[in-house]
């Protein structure tokens, strides 16, 4: 093993019976990194509104998933105080164990009548969701079809499941129905999985072409609403609901770290469904359960949500002017319909150049590069909240026309 102790990267030959050496080899991070260039991982220092304060400046955040703005609301603030009080700082446990408070079920039941499906089950992240629900659920011989870009999360529930994984084109369903005409023969279980809205394009699924091979073809249809639960529909209930194929759609699967300005997941669906995931998935069973603070912060976010519709068509509307405004300008916003708005760039060094060039007038956006998105489609990832005022959506837009320009994006 070579002795790595002192060494910089370059001076560190890879070494394949060192375990660490890959650490150590000169990856495009540490290239960024030095030449200032790095756009992850910067520490806010505290939160007003929308302006963060970033190493002492201030900036306009206008990439976070905060979409409805509750993350800023008093009401839902305030409403984790009393469960901190009674409950303690943590469950100190699993659900399985001594983890389930009244308030976890009291938080399941809402949400499954929220969504109109029998049950929910609530997970301590929505990564968690995606592994416990395809590993449980998705046996040996069953197959699982997969929209290529479909969340990291779920391709990891895929690797945790026994079943096969055929993905299809993005967005194809052409290449989606030469797959299950493929398997028409197979007597075995088929789960076709989507996410709802993609999150680094923001476009929305074709649900109800899905439902229809789904039905087709006899296999079961669930849906990743991370990016669309509370937003979504006429009543926040997400894709389905936007298409109105709720019936049709057998799960759904979802955060609370978005709209619910919260943390953790759920999945929601029919009860001996939901009961089998809850007996058996190991990333529900072997972790600790969701803290008491978070779960009725959540659940006053989902008692928000519901109830409060002009939240959404307030959004709306700052989504629809920051859109135009682009596209007026002559940016690509891609197929996007819903409040993550990106702007495409395309090749590495042009979305790195680009996003610092925003940063610099004070703009928190930052660019997605592979895994994240296909290589040479990069693009700058942001997101409209319903808590952006005009003014904040003008800067933005003011900051992109003056960046846009003097790059030759735009004219
Ligand atoms: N699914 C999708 C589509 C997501 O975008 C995310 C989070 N980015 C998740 C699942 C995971 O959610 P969580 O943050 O609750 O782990």
């Amino acid at each position: 093993m070579t002795d790595t102790k002192n060494a910089t990267a370059a001076q560190v030959e890879l070494d394949p019976s060192d375990l660490f050496a890959k650490a150590y080899a000169p990856v495009e991070a540490q290239a960024l990194r030095q030449a200032g260039m790095f756009p992850y991982f910067h520490p806010l220092g505290g939160q007003l509104g929308n302006e963060v304060n970033v190493n002492g400046e201030s900036m306009l955040m206008v990439c976070s998933n905060d979409y409805l703005g509750l993350s800023q609301d008093r009401r839902v603030q305030q409403a984790g105080l009393p469960a901190l009080e009674e409950f303690g700082t943590s469950c100190t446990g699993s659900r399985f164990l001594n983890g389930t408070l009244a308030l976890h079920e009291g938080l399941e039941r809402d949400l499954a009548t929220f969504l109109n499906k029998e049950s929910a089950l609530t997970f301590s992240t929505g990564f968690l969701g995606s592994l416990g629900v395809l590993s449980a659920l998705v046996g040996r011989r069953d197959i699982m079809y997969f929209d290529r870009e479909n969340h990291a999360s779920l391709y990891d529930g895929a690797r945790l499941s026994w079943g096969d994984l055929r993905k299809f084109r993005h967005a194809d369903l052409d290449h989606l129905e030469f797959l299950l005409k493929r398997d028409a023969d197979k007597a075995v279980g088929k789960l076709i999985v989507t996410d709802g809205v993609f999150s680094m394009s923001g476009e929305v699924a074709d649900l109800p072409g899905i439902v229809e091979l789904a039905r087709r073809y006899g296999a079961r249809v669930l849906v990743d609403d991370a990016h669309s639960t509370g937003v979504l529909g006429p009543n926040g209930r997400g894709t389905p609901e936007h298409y109105g194929v709720e019936d049709e759609v057998d799960l759904i699967i979802g955060t609370f770290s978005k709209a619910f300005a919260s943390v953790g997941g759920f999945m929601a669906g029919p009860a001996h469904v939901v009961d089998c995931v809850k007996t058996t998935a190991r990333p529900f069973i072997f972790t600790a359960a969701l803290p008491p603070a978070q779960v009725a912060s959540t659940h006053k976010s989902l008692e928000i949500l519901s109830t409060e519709p002009e939240l959404r068509e307030r959004l709306w509307k700052r989504v629809a002017m920051f859109r135009e405004g682009l596209a007026g300008l002559g940016f690509d916003t891609m197929n996007s319909e819903g409040p993550i708005v990106p702007v495409f760039i395309g090749e590495f060094d042009d979305a790195f150049s680009f996003w610092k060039q925003i940063w610099d007038r004070g703009i928190f956006a930052l660019p997605a590069a592979p895994p994240a998105v296909p290589p040479g489609e990069c693009l700058i990832r942001m997101a409209v909240n319903a808590s952006h005022t005009r003014e904040e959506i003008e800067r933005v837009l003011a900051a992109f026309a003056d960046v846009g320009r003097s790059t030759g994006m735009i004219s």
